[in-house]
């Protein structure tokens, strides 16, 4: 499976990617978890896009760029990945358009989630994630069995909330959806790639409908074979 997931901030990326790589073994490849470990690890790059993140707004195109496509030359890529959060403007779209081409990849789908504004910032208020494992939580969506233990891995005290999940940045980060990912949408439609499925059903609802529009995409072929347990 190769795909892109697209949608705004607390679409539910993170969430469906997570599902679809335990289930096919997928890469999760999320461009601001990439940046958020950049900053944590206080590498050069996480220095320079540090105040960037917090203000919310996009890093520049060729950092970005340069970090995705590193990404996908790591020998786990080769059965597939989820792309979460790039492309996020129809530059990046293009670029990642050459450098598959260039790397001899093919996209199966771009699956766009859609959701409304409103529901968007109640998601992201609500949002924490296991700092152990990467697992995310939601206060009221998808609350952990322990308050204190992450379900997944069993850390204690390991919930975080990401900084920039404060209604401030999450009103820029969703003018900046608006203005500058929303147009990578007739990018992708205008090459018969663009899938949408409705981001407000249940989680698990919405894993079905995103296997649903890639069944129907021929050409996938194995690509979608479980991966096998044990
Ligand atoms: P969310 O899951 O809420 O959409 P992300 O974790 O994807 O947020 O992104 C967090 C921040 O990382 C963004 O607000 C932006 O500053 C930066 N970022 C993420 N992806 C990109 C990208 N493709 N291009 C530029 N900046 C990005
Ligand atoms: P994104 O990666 O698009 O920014 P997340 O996957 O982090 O979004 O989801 C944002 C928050 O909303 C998380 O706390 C998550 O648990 C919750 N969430 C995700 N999908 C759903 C859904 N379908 N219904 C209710 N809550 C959801
Ligand atoms: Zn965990």
């Amino acid at each position: 499976m190769r795909i892109i997931l697209l949608g705004p901030p607390g679409a539910g990326k993170g969430t469906q990617a997570r599902i679809l790589t335990e289930k096919y073994g997928t890469v999760h490849i999320a461009a601001g978890d990439l940046f958020r470990d950049n900053i944590k690890n206080g590498t050069p790059l996480g220095k320079q896009v540090e105040s960037i993140l917090k203000a919310g707004t996009l890093v520049p195109d060729d950092v970005t760029i340069k970090m995705i496509s590193e990404r996908l030359d790591q020998p786990d890529c080769k059965n597939g990945f989820v792309l979460d959060g790039f492309p996020r403007n129809v530059a990046q779209a293009e670029a990642l358009e050459k450098m598959l081409k260039e790397k001899g990849v093919k996209l199966d789908a771009v699956v766009q989630m859609a959701v409304n504004d409103d529901e968007l910032v109640e998601r992201i208020s609500g949002r924490f994630t296991c700092s152990g494992c990467g697992e995310g939580y939601h206060d009221k969506f998808k609350k952990p069995h322990n308050p204190e233990s992450c379900d997944k891995c069993g850390a204690k005290g390991t919930f975080t909330r990401r900084p920039d999940d404060n209604a401030a940045t999450v009103r820029t980060r969703l003018e900046t959806y608006h203005h500058q990912t929303k147009p990578i949408l007739p990018f992708y439609e205008s090459r018969g790639m663009l899938k949408t499925v409705n981001g407000m059903a249940s989680m698990a609802e919405v894993t079905s409908q995103i296997l649903a529009v890639l069944g129907q995409n021929k050409g996938s072929g194995n690509n979608f074979a479980p991966k096998k347990h044990g």
